[in-house]
Protein backbone atom coordinates (compact mmCIF):
# COMPACT_ATOMS: atom_id res chain seq x y z
CA UNK A 1 0.00 0.00 0.00
CA UNK A 2 1.30 3.29 -0.65
CA UNK A 3 1.46 5.89 1.68
CA UNK A 4 0.87 8.63 -0.26
CA UNK A 5 -3.08 7.11 -1.84
CA UNK A 6 -1.84 7.84 -5.12
CA UNK A 7 -2.88 5.29 -7.67
CA UNK A 8 -1.96 5.40 -11.29
CA UNK A 9 -2.27 2.76 -13.76
CA UNK A 10 -0.86 1.67 -17.71
CA UNK A 11 -3.84 0.12 -19.91
CA UNK A 12 -2.60 -0.96 -23.04
CA UNK A 13 -4.80 -2.70 -25.17
CA UNK A 14 -3.37 -6.12 -26.50
CA UNK A 15 -3.39 -5.02 -30.58
CA UNK A 16 0.20 -5.86 -30.74
CA UNK A 17 3.37 -5.04 -29.39
CA UNK A 18 4.60 -2.45 -27.67
CA UNK A 19 6.26 0.53 -29.57
CA UNK A 20 8.36 3.11 -28.96
CA UNK A 21 4.83 5.25 -28.05
CA UNK A 22 2.99 2.79 -25.86
CA UNK A 23 6.68 2.55 -23.84
CA UNK A 24 6.88 6.37 -23.38
CA UNK A 25 3.49 5.78 -21.73
CA UNK A 26 4.38 3.12 -19.45
CA UNK A 27 7.94 4.98 -18.23
CA UNK A 28 5.91 8.22 -17.96
CA UNK A 29 2.92 6.59 -15.69
CA UNK A 30 5.31 4.14 -13.74
CA UNK A 31 7.62 7.58 -12.89
CA UNK A 32 4.96 9.66 -11.99
CA UNK A 33 3.54 6.76 -9.75
CA UNK A 34 6.74 6.19 -8.26
CA UNK A 35 8.03 9.60 -7.54
CA UNK A 36 4.46 10.49 -5.71
CA UNK A 37 4.89 7.51 -3.38
CA UNK A 38 2.36 5.63 -5.23
CA UNK A 39 0.72 2.67 -6.42
CA UNK A 40 1.07 1.41 -10.57
CA UNK A 41 -1.50 -0.93 -11.84
CA UNK A 42 -1.57 -2.67 -15.12
CA UNK A 43 -4.77 -3.41 -17.04
CA UNK A 44 -5.45 -4.97 -20.19
CA UNK A 45 -7.68 -3.46 -22.28
CA UNK A 46 -8.84 -6.79 -24.31
CA UNK A 47 -12.26 -5.61 -24.83
CA UNK A 48 -12.04 -5.71 -29.00
CA UNK A 49 -11.52 -9.17 -29.86
CA UNK A 50 -11.49 -8.61 -33.50
CA UNK A 51 -8.31 -5.85 -33.51
CA UNK A 52 -6.43 -7.90 -30.96
CA UNK A 53 -3.91 -10.39 -31.68
CA UNK A 54 -3.06 -13.53 -30.16
CA UNK A 55 -0.27 -13.57 -27.55
CA UNK A 56 0.44 -9.75 -27.60
CA UNK A 57 -1.32 -9.14 -23.53
CA UNK A 58 1.70 -12.16 -22.77
CA UNK A 59 4.21 -9.89 -24.29
CA UNK A 60 3.43 -6.73 -23.31
CA UNK A 61 3.52 -7.76 -19.77
CA UNK A 62 7.01 -9.64 -20.07
CA UNK A 63 7.76 -6.46 -22.11
CA UNK A 64 7.45 -4.41 -19.15
CA UNK A 65 8.71 -6.78 -16.60
CA UNK A 66 11.90 -7.12 -19.05
CA UNK A 67 12.11 -3.33 -18.18
CA UNK A 68 11.80 -3.22 -14.75
CA UNK A 69 8.29 -1.64 -14.87
CA UNK A 70 6.65 -4.05 -11.91
CA UNK A 71 3.22 -3.29 -11.20
CA UNK A 72 1.13 -3.38 -7.76
CA UNK A 73 -1.82 -5.83 -7.47
CA UNK A 74 -3.25 -8.23 -9.96
CA UNK A 75 -2.98 -7.59 -13.92
CA UNK A 76 -6.99 -6.95 -15.02
CA UNK A 77 -8.45 -8.40 -18.02
CA UNK A 78 -11.11 -6.71 -19.06
CA UNK A 79 -12.25 -9.02 -20.94
CA UNK A 80 -13.33 -10.80 -17.10
CA UNK A 81 -15.14 -7.87 -16.54
CA UNK A 82 -18.43 -7.86 -18.59
CA UNK A 83 -20.67 -7.87 -15.65
CA UNK A 84 -19.44 -4.60 -14.48
CA UNK A 85 -19.89 -2.63 -17.30
CA UNK A 86 -23.70 -4.06 -17.42
CA UNK A 87 -24.27 -3.07 -14.12
CA UNK A 88 -22.80 0.82 -14.89
CA UNK A 89 -24.84 0.88 -17.93
CA UNK A 90 -28.04 -0.03 -16.09
CA UNK A 91 -26.85 2.60 -13.58
CA UNK A 92 -27.01 5.16 -16.00
CA UNK A 93 -30.24 3.91 -17.23
CA UNK A 94 -31.66 4.28 -13.87
CA UNK A 95 -29.95 7.97 -13.75
CA UNK A 96 -31.84 8.63 -17.57
CA UNK A 97 -28.07 9.23 -18.83
CA UNK A 98 -28.00 6.91 -21.67
CA UNK A 99 -30.61 5.75 -24.14
CA UNK A 100 -30.86 3.13 -27.12
CA UNK A 101 -29.64 4.44 -31.05
CA UNK A 102 -31.06 3.17 -33.70
CA UNK A 103 -29.19 4.51 -36.01
CA UNK A 104 -26.47 2.85 -38.64
CA UNK A 105 -23.03 3.74 -39.34
CA UNK A 106 -24.74 4.63 -43.04
CA UNK A 107 -27.04 6.82 -41.68
CA UNK A 108 -24.51 8.66 -39.35
CA UNK A 109 -21.95 9.13 -42.24
CA UNK A 110 -19.93 12.34 -42.93
CA UNK A 111 -21.44 13.85 -39.40
CA UNK A 112 -18.54 13.90 -37.07
CA UNK A 113 -20.61 15.06 -34.32
CA UNK A 114 -23.51 12.16 -33.47
CA UNK A 115 -27.06 14.45 -34.49
CA UNK A 116 -29.45 13.67 -31.47
CA UNK A 117 -31.52 11.64 -33.70
CA UNK A 118 -32.62 9.15 -30.95
CA UNK A 119 -32.04 11.24 -27.80
CA UNK A 120 -35.53 11.57 -27.42
CA UNK A 121 -36.85 8.01 -28.08
CA UNK A 122 -37.21 5.77 -31.03
CA UNK A 123 -39.01 6.83 -34.09
CA UNK A 124 -42.07 4.08 -34.49
CA UNK A 125 -40.40 0.47 -35.93
CA UNK A 126 -36.78 1.67 -35.32
CA UNK A 127 -34.86 -1.03 -32.74
CA UNK A 128 -31.98 0.16 -31.00
CA UNK A 129 -28.28 -1.02 -31.86
CA UNK A 130 -25.94 1.00 -29.71
CA UNK A 131 -26.66 2.80 -25.90
CA UNK A 132 -25.53 6.67 -26.10
CA UNK A 133 -24.46 8.37 -22.88
CA UNK A 134 -26.64 12.15 -23.12
CA UNK A 135 -23.57 14.46 -23.46
CA UNK A 136 -25.12 17.37 -25.14
CA UNK A 137 -24.46 20.08 -22.50
CA UNK A 138 -22.51 21.60 -20.49
CA UNK A 139 -17.94 22.26 -20.07
CA UNK A 140 -15.67 19.98 -19.07
CA UNK A 141 -12.30 20.86 -17.83
CA UNK A 142 -9.33 20.11 -16.14
CA UNK A 143 -5.56 21.05 -15.64
CA UNK A 144 -3.50 19.22 -17.28
CA UNK A 145 -0.06 18.57 -15.63
CA UNK A 146 1.65 18.58 -19.83
CA UNK A 147 -1.06 20.10 -21.97
CA UNK A 148 -2.10 22.74 -19.11
CA UNK A 149 -5.77 23.96 -18.97
CA UNK A 150 -8.08 22.43 -20.81
CA UNK A 151 -11.64 23.10 -22.05
CA UNK A 152 -14.08 21.15 -24.04
CA UNK A 153 -17.64 21.67 -24.68
CA UNK A 154 -19.74 18.51 -25.19
CA UNK A 155 -22.16 19.92 -27.52
CA UNK A 156 -19.31 19.31 -29.77
CA UNK A 157 -18.36 15.75 -28.91
CA UNK A 158 -22.00 15.10 -29.11
CA UNK A 159 -23.79 11.78 -27.55
CA UNK A 160 -21.01 8.70 -27.74
CA UNK A 161 -21.31 5.34 -27.22
CA UNK A 162 -21.20 3.09 -24.33
CA UNK A 163 -22.09 -0.36 -25.70
CA UNK A 164 -21.71 -0.73 -29.49
CA UNK A 165 -23.79 -1.91 -31.60
CA UNK A 166 -22.22 -5.70 -31.90
CA UNK A 167 -22.55 -5.41 -28.26
CA UNK A 168 -19.10 -4.92 -27.27
CA UNK A 169 -17.95 -2.67 -24.32
CA UNK A 170 -17.01 0.85 -25.88
CA UNK A 171 -13.83 1.75 -24.34
CA UNK A 172 -14.86 5.18 -22.67
CA UNK A 173 -17.28 3.38 -20.47
CA UNK A 174 -14.90 0.59 -19.65
CA UNK A 175 -12.35 2.68 -18.90
CA UNK A 176 -14.68 4.90 -16.00
CA UNK A 177 -15.61 1.51 -14.92
CA UNK A 178 -12.51 0.09 -14.16
CA UNK A 179 -10.51 2.99 -13.28
CA UNK A 180 -13.19 3.59 -10.62
CA UNK A 181 -12.98 0.08 -9.39
CA UNK A 182 -9.41 -0.08 -8.92
CA UNK A 183 -9.33 3.17 -6.88
CA UNK A 184 -7.31 5.20 -9.70
CA UNK A 185 -7.15 8.51 -8.92
CA UNK A 186 -4.24 9.71 -11.66
CA UNK A 187 -4.30 9.42 -15.10
CA UNK A 188 -1.00 9.34 -16.95
CA UNK A 189 -1.80 8.84 -20.96
CA UNK A 190 -1.22 9.52 -24.52
CA UNK A 191 -2.32 13.20 -25.83
CA UNK A 192 -4.64 11.33 -28.56
CA UNK A 193 -6.92 10.30 -25.87
CA UNK A 194 -7.35 14.35 -24.56
CA UNK A 195 -10.49 14.19 -26.25
CA UNK A 196 -11.91 10.72 -24.74
CA UNK A 197 -10.89 12.97 -21.44
CA UNK A 198 -14.50 15.39 -21.06
CA UNK A 199 -16.36 12.02 -21.77
CA UNK A 200 -14.87 10.20 -18.95
CA UNK A 201 -15.31 13.18 -16.29
CA UNK A 202 -18.60 13.13 -17.31
CA UNK A 203 -19.08 9.31 -16.82
CA UNK A 204 -17.13 9.39 -14.06
CA UNK A 205 -19.33 12.19 -12.01
CA UNK A 206 -22.05 10.65 -12.69
CA UNK A 207 -21.06 7.04 -11.39
CA UNK A 208 -18.35 8.04 -8.81
CA UNK A 209 -18.91 11.68 -7.90
CA UNK A 210 -17.49 11.17 -4.51
CA UNK A 211 -14.25 10.17 -6.16
CA UNK A 212 -12.59 11.76 -9.53
CA UNK A 213 -10.17 11.74 -10.95
CA UNK A 214 -7.42 14.38 -9.24
CA UNK A 215 -4.42 14.77 -11.42
CA UNK A 216 -4.02 14.15 -15.20
CA UNK A 217 -1.25 14.34 -17.51
CA UNK A 218 -1.35 13.75 -21.24
CA UNK A 219 1.63 13.10 -22.63
CA UNK A 220 3.49 14.28 -26.35
CA UNK A 221 1.90 12.11 -29.28
CA UNK A 222 4.84 10.55 -31.40
CA UNK A 223 4.83 10.73 -34.90
CA UNK A 224 6.66 9.53 -38.27
CA UNK A 225 7.78 11.61 -40.74
CA UNK A 226 4.64 11.93 -42.30
CA UNK A 227 3.00 13.07 -39.53
CA UNK A 228 1.15 10.27 -38.39
CA UNK A 229 1.00 8.97 -35.11
CA UNK A 230 3.25 5.73 -34.44
CA UNK A 231 0.36 3.19 -34.12
CA UNK A 232 0.56 -0.57 -35.22
CA UNK A 233 -1.00 1.08 -38.29
CA UNK A 234 1.50 3.23 -39.23
CA UNK A 235 4.07 0.27 -38.91
CA UNK A 236 6.04 1.43 -35.32
CA UNK A 237 8.81 -0.84 -35.00
CA UNK A 238 8.08 -3.42 -31.73
CA UNK A 239 10.33 -2.56 -28.47
CA UNK A 240 13.01 -5.06 -28.57
CA UNK A 241 13.72 -6.04 -25.24
CA UNK A 242 17.51 -6.95 -25.82
CA UNK A 243 18.05 -3.08 -26.54
CA UNK A 244 16.03 -2.40 -23.21
CA UNK A 245 19.03 0.26 -22.21
CA UNK A 246 19.01 2.24 -25.45
CA UNK A 247 15.39 2.34 -25.59
CA UNK A 248 14.81 3.65 -21.93
CA UNK A 249 17.03 6.55 -22.85
CA UNK A 250 14.93 7.39 -25.95
CA UNK A 251 11.73 7.07 -23.91
CA UNK A 252 12.61 9.22 -20.95
CA UNK A 253 14.38 11.94 -23.44
CA UNK A 254 11.31 12.04 -25.17
CA UNK A 255 10.20 12.74 -21.87
CA UNK A 256 11.82 15.53 -21.66
CA UNK A 257 13.97 14.09 -18.43
CA UNK A 258 17.70 14.61 -18.00
CA UNK A 259 19.66 11.23 -19.43
CA UNK A 260 23.28 12.64 -20.23
CA UNK A 261 24.71 10.93 -16.72
CA UNK A 262 22.65 7.88 -17.66
CA UNK A 263 24.61 6.84 -20.89
CA UNK A 264 27.36 6.15 -18.97
CA UNK A 265 25.35 3.80 -16.20
CA UNK A 266 25.54 0.08 -16.89
CA UNK A 267 22.54 -0.35 -19.40
CA UNK A 268 22.13 -3.51 -18.63
CA UNK A 269 20.32 -2.60 -15.31
CA UNK A 270 17.44 -1.48 -16.21
CA UNK A 271 15.96 -1.07 -13.22
CA UNK A 272 18.49 1.01 -11.78
CA UNK A 273 17.90 3.24 -14.43
CA UNK A 274 14.50 3.11 -14.21
CA UNK A 275 14.51 4.07 -10.10
CA UNK A 276 17.23 6.94 -11.06
CA UNK A 277 14.78 8.01 -13.45
CA UNK A 278 11.90 8.24 -11.28
CA UNK A 279 13.77 9.92 -8.18
CA UNK A 280 14.45 12.78 -10.09
CA UNK A 281 10.76 12.58 -12.41
CA UNK A 282 9.50 16.12 -13.18
CA UNK A 283 6.78 16.47 -15.20
CA UNK A 284 7.15 19.86 -15.67
CA UNK A 285 10.03 19.54 -18.29
CA UNK A 286 7.37 16.67 -20.34
CA UNK A 287 7.29 18.57 -23.58
CA UNK A 288 3.19 19.29 -25.20
CA UNK A 289 4.74 17.34 -28.34
CA UNK A 290 3.58 16.23 -30.94
CA UNK A 291 7.49 14.68 -31.33
CA UNK A 292 9.01 13.67 -34.27
CA UNK A 293 10.16 9.73 -33.53
CA UNK A 294 11.95 8.33 -36.55
CA UNK A 295 13.40 5.49 -34.86
CA UNK A 296 16.47 4.72 -32.65
CA UNK A 297 19.52 6.60 -32.55
CA UNK A 298 18.23 9.81 -34.42
CA UNK A 299 16.77 11.73 -30.72
CA UNK A 300 13.65 13.22 -30.50
CA UNK A 301 12.43 16.28 -31.73
CA UNK A 302 9.69 18.71 -31.90
CA UNK A 303 7.17 17.96 -34.41
N1 LIG B 1 -6.22 1.18 -23.93
C1 LIG B 1 -6.00 2.52 -24.39
C2 LIG B 1 -4.96 2.52 -25.48
O1 LIG B 1 -4.15 1.62 -25.54
C3 LIG B 1 -5.50 3.46 -23.33
C4 LIG B 1 -6.50 3.73 -22.31
C5 LIG B 1 -6.14 4.79 -21.28
O2 LIG B 1 -4.97 4.97 -20.94
O3 LIG B 1 -7.09 5.38 -20.78
O4 LIG B 1 -4.95 3.42 -26.28
ZN1 LIG C 1 -29.40 7.35 -33.21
Amino acid sequence: MSESGYVGRFAPSPTGRLHMGSLVAAVASWCDARYHGGRWLVRMEDLDPPREVPGAADDILRTLESFGLHWDDEVVFQSRRHEHYLAALQELHEQGRVFPCACSRKELSGQSVYPGHCRDGLSPGRTGRSERFSFHAGTWSWQDAVQGAQVFDAKLLGDFVVRRADGLWAYQLAVVVDDIAQGVNAIVRGADLLDSTPRQLALRAALAPEFPVSHWAHLPILVNAEDQKLSKQTLAAPIDPEQGGSHLLSALEILGQPVEDLRGEDQGNLEELLNRAAARWDIRKVPMGPIHWQGEGQGAGRA
